[in-house]
């Protein structure tokens, strides 16, 4: 396994493989900011030789916006075709890449469309975080199984210098509270199903820095304990335990082990995602994962390209090749599919054709926005749009954009509208009565790497920007606790308490629309 294949070999292989869905995983690793979700996907491709062992962990082939390289985040959702083979089998492993900041959890949703497991990262020291919980409750209101790999097991050996037994006690902690999540958000039918067991090698360790990593399956049979990790650590030779238990390997076995095929995974997922009629030819189709019917996708990731527009589409029936139309049923619009590739990395690999169970990228004549549905043209008759992605926050944060010369202003505002294509958290408005546009995005974050973005692309424009600006509005709901205090010389003292608004008075507030701000949508504006 891990072979270092040659790229142009690993193609043809991946083309072979695309119609035996049991040997396919579609799988995305969410964690916590920090945790080591870039280290553990260098590794990723390392071991499928798409990176050279020594870059993994400082490659961050997956993040490739440059902003990312800077901040040392992971913002675009790429995704990558990777190729395992054991000594049986060979797989196919679309790994999609989320992204971890708080600021970024939209992506994250939209990227959980594509998958059908996940291995959720948890650093042994800071273990579960508030991240944690928010992409793993997200990943499973997709239906999206969960597997645990627990991070950084090389600091709790050489900073917090813990005993094998005070480990295993801070491990089996981690995966309990981990199974307390999947009990609280997972639907009941897979509440007992979904929870990870150690023994049952449905969780991991490692190290993904230092390359290593084990089932406790893998561990039996390298007749490998803590207590031996911890010893190698202590005598510096932690270089030998990659060749003996690489953290791919390990990943790749929770992958292929305990996530499902895109056919199992169908079978369950359909009906939560669609709310077409399931007896219908195509609602049969996607729950089978039926490459010989027509081709529904569901796109979760658009980047404009100097050739075109270029989609990445989960494919859940049928097949597709170039020269394939398709339709959008929410922009009730055709496009031309021109090129049908897979993702290796940085680079995009033509293929014939991509079928059911499948991650396609597709090159396309039209436009399509991130979370839409396509299908082939022929049936447009039938289309139903897939359920639309929710997302658990909204954009609070807004800034004012301006050229410094008004006559550009028609170019930023299609640049604007551009990215908001692109990323469905990101929204572009105008207030009615200053004329302002306004760029709405998740947080503070968010907007800034917008903005910096915008700057590059409007290339001969100068853009100012006001400051951030929350238009979060939070109110009073239950009767508050007092709160008394005294004035330095003592002679004031001040009590107070919050206290819900009076219903009817609430309501008529609510409708008062001199309390909102007057912001309206561009095309309105334009109407107007
Ligand atoms: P991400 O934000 O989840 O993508 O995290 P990164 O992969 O960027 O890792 C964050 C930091 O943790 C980096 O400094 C990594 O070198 C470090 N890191 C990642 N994995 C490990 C690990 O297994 N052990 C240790 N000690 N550090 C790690």
């Amino acid at each position: 396994m891990g072979v270092e294949v040659p790229r142009f070999k690993q193609v043809s292989e991946i083309q072979g493989l695309m119609d035996k869905k049991e040997f396919i995983r579609n799988i995305g690793i969410v964690a916590h900011i920090d945790h080591g979700k870039t280290t553990l996907a260098d590794s990723l491709l390392a071991g499928a030789g798409l990176l050279s062992p020594k870059m993994a962990g400082t490659a961050r082939v997956l993040d490739y916006l440059d902003e990312e390289q800077k901040r040392k985040i992971t913002i675009k959702s790429a995704n990558i075709t990777l190729l395992y083979k054991t000594s049986e089998n060979a797989y196919i492993i679309n790994l999609v890449d989320t992204p971890g900041h708080v600021d970024f959890t939209g992506r994250v949703t939209r990227a959980l469309r594509a998958i059908d497991g996940v291995v959720v990262l948890v650093d042994a020291v800071e273990e579960i975080m508030a991240q944690t919980e928010i992409v793993t409750r997200q990943a499973l209101e997709e239906r999206v199984r969960p597997v645990l790999f627990i991070n950084k097991i090389d600091r709790l050996i050489t900073e917090l210098q813990l005993t094998a037994e005070q480990i295993e006690k801070k491990l089996n902690r981690i995966i309990d509270s981990f199974n307390d999540l999947v009990e609280l958000h997972a639907e009941p039918q897979f509440r007992s199903k979904w929870k990870v067991k150690a023994a049952e090698d449905s969780v991991a360790f490692g190290s993904a820095l230092h390359g290593w990593g084990f089932t406790l399956g893998m561990a039996r049979e390298r007749n490998m304990k803590f207590q031996d990790i911890i010893k190698t650590y202590q005598k510096k030779e932690e270089a030998n335990l990659p060749p003996q238990m690489h953290v791919h390997q390990a990943i790749f076995e929770l992958a292929s082990k305990h996530l499902p095929n895109p056919q199992q995974a169908q079978s369950y997922r359909v009906e939560r995602i669609w709310k077409g009629n399931l007896d219908s030819e195509i609602g049969k189709a996607m729950a089978t994962c039926n490459p010989q019917a027509a081709a529904v996708m569901c796109v979760t990731n658009v980047q404009a390209e100097p050739e075109g527009t270029v989609a990445v589409a989960r494919l859940f029936s049928g097949n597709i090749k170039q020269n394939c139309k398709l339709f959008s049923p929410n922009a009730k619009a055709e496009m031309l599919v021109k090129r049908v590739f897979v993702n290796m990395g940085a680079f995009h690999e033509e293929v014939a054709e991509v079928s059911a169970g499948n991650i396609v990228g597709l090159q396309l004549e039209g436009e399509v926005k991130v979370g839409e549905t396509l299908i082939e043209a022929k049936e447009r008759e039938e289309a139903v749009p897939f359920e639309s992605i929710r997302y658990i926050s909204e954009p609070v944060v807004t800034v004012a954009v301006e050229p410094k010369n008004p006559k550009d202003l028609p170019k930023l505002v299609e640049l604007m509208e551009k990215l908001a294509a692109e990323d469905p958290n990101l929204t572009v408005t105008v207030n009615r009565e200053t004329g302002e546009y306004l760029l709405n995005g998740m947080g503070e974050l968010h907007i800034e790497v917008t903005l910096n973005q915008l700057k590059k692309e409007a290339v001969d424009i100068e853009v100012t920007s006001s400051s951030p600006r929350v238009v979060y509005r939070e109110t009073v709901t239950v009767k508050g606790e007092t709160a008394k205090a005294r004035s330095p010389n003592k002679q004031n003292k001040f009590t107070l308490q919050v206290d819900p608004l009076d219903a009817d008075l609430a309501a008529q507030l609510d409708m008062d629309e001199s309390v909102k701000d007057d912001v309206i949508g561009v095309d309105e504006f334009r109407n107007a």
